[in-house]
């Protein structure tokens, strides 16, 4: 029997009222697995650029890599279809599923290319259909078939870097859209027993949970780690309050900073762009109303605002305490606000070098070593205790000792986007080809 390898992508399924295009990916896991098929690697779930304008949550994109006999070709591929097709919000009006069929086995590296821009910037449709054209890929696209783009990009991310895992346990039908019920010391249990090989469990700084999601989505809660090992161990420990219906673990880009791409120079910021980027503080920062804190950086080509909302907790309070002069690296996504000049949304700050601050303070007598007393405006300092007069003395600059240090300082855990790498995964990254050890990695009723 001959066999094929397929990548199978897809995205843009659901709506902000239902569904999770990761739920269709756990689906399609039971069902193709019961159909014979043979999976090469866990699910991939592979976040895009966080910062376009047409995503419902997290932009998030599916793939599914498989071997099957050749013979079974089309029957994988209707069972996709109609998964999909069953399960999208196709009523909700910017839900425009798309899914990809790539039949080789080594993913073209323009398709790598065309994933790392979407992860990094923004790709069009027709550039989709174009790599799809040329590599005999088949797409099959519902309503305005936007969620082509997103399961081209999901082949074109094979991982083969930095990754880390998350495994999704989702609700049975009845109690979606209910409030979730888990029982929070379990999760904290399981966060002791178990960090630093996961992690954003829990915030710190509120002891908020944050595993579970707030929406109506099916998803009861995810837990992030760096081995599929460790998200199964913490699955034994947690006690969802519900019944699960099924989970999955997926192999995935979060927590893995891919969407910050470095630019030379701060004219280069664009739009919708997540971006690094140094500069120097033009000004001081200013708290404006809802407590967020704004500060500008320059560099010779041009100047962009910083913005430290109030929910990046700490990072806010460090971002308040910089001074014109400071030499900082930023990062962080680029929105255009209608009204407004561009402005970088602070996820991560690098303190590169703090500039000296200085406060004037009037000189010492010469004689007695007591602090003199201003003789008026540029007329000079006297001596109280000794009469000493000096018409010539000028305050003297004291350097100041700053309370910042040099750093990196990432914004709050409640407030990471998917792909922020929190700082405890520094020097932790997966680098070059790891192996992927493909161990028993969902359930289904
Ligand atoms: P889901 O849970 O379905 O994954 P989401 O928050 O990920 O929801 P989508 O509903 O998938 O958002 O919407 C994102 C849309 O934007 C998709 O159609 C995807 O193909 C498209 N898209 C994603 N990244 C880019 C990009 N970098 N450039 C252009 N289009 C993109």
């Amino acid at each position: 029997m001959q066999y094929e390898t397929m990548h199978i992508g897809f995205d843009d399924t659901d709506s902000p009222r239902r569904g999770c295009t990761t739920y269709i990916a756990a689906l399609l896991v039971e069902k193709l697995s019961k159909m014979g098929v043979q999976f090469l690697d866990y699910p991939n779930l592979v976040r895009l650029n966080p910062n376009v304008p047409w995503k419902t949550r997290g932009n998030g994109a599916l793939c599914l890599r498989i071997t099957c006999p050749m013979e079974m070709d089309v029957e994988v591929k209707e069972a996709v279809v109609s998964e999909v097709e069953q399960n999208s919000d196709l009523e909700w009006e910017g839900t425009d599923p798309g899914i990809v069929f790539l039949t080789r086995k080594k993913v073209p590296k323009e398709i790598r290319e065309f994933a790392s821009k979407a992860i990094t910037g923004i790709v069009t449709k027709k550039k989709a259909l174009s790599l799809i054209k040329r590599f005999e890929a088949e797409a099959v696209g519902f309503k305005k078939g936007r969620g082509i783009i997103g399961g081209l990009s999901a082949i074109g991310e094979t991982l083969e870097n930095d990754h880390t895992y998350e495994l999704i346990a989702y609700r049975t039908p009845e109690n979606r859209g209910t409030p979730r019920k888990i029982d929070a010391e379990s999760v904290k249990k399981m966060d002791k027993e178990t960090f630093p090989e996961t992690f954003n469990n829990v915030d710190a700084e509120t002891g908020r949970i944050l595993i579970t999601p707030r929406g109506p989505d099916p998803i009861l809660y995810g837990v992030r780690g760096e081995t599929p090992r460790a998200v199964k161990k913490a699955f034994k420990i947690i006690k969802p309050l519900e019944p699960i219906e099924r989970w999955v673990i997926f192999r995935t880009n979060h927590g893995t900073d891919a969407h910050l791409k470095p630019v030379n120079s701060i004219k280069d910021v664009k739009p919708f762009h997540p971006v690094i980027v140094r500069g120097t503080v033009a000004s001081n920062p200013k708290t404006i109303p809802g407590s967020h804190v704004i500060f500008t950086i320059t560099d010779r080509t041009a100047t962009i605002d910083c913005a430290a909302y109030e929910p990046t907790g700490k990072l806010r309070k460090i971002a308040k305490k910089l001074i014109r002069g400071d030499h900082v690296e930023v990062c962080g996504g680029v929105r255009e606000p209608a009204d407004h000049p561009l402005t970088i949304n602070l996820e991560k700050l690098h303190i590169i070098r703090l500039a000296p601050r200085f406060s004037y303070q009037n000189p010492r007598c010469p004689k007695c070593g007591r602090r003199m007393e201003s003789m008026g405006r540029n007329k000079g300092f006297r001596c109280r205790k000794c009469d000493f007069k000096d018409p010539n003395a000028k305050k003297v600059a004291v350097e100041e000792k700053r309370e910042l240090k040099p750093g990196w300082y990432v914004t709050e855990p409640r407030s990471q986007r998917h792909l922020t790498k929190p700082l405890i995964r520094y020097g932790k990254e997966k680098k070059g080809r790891v192996k992927v050890e493909l161990i028993d990695c969902w359930h289904s009723p």
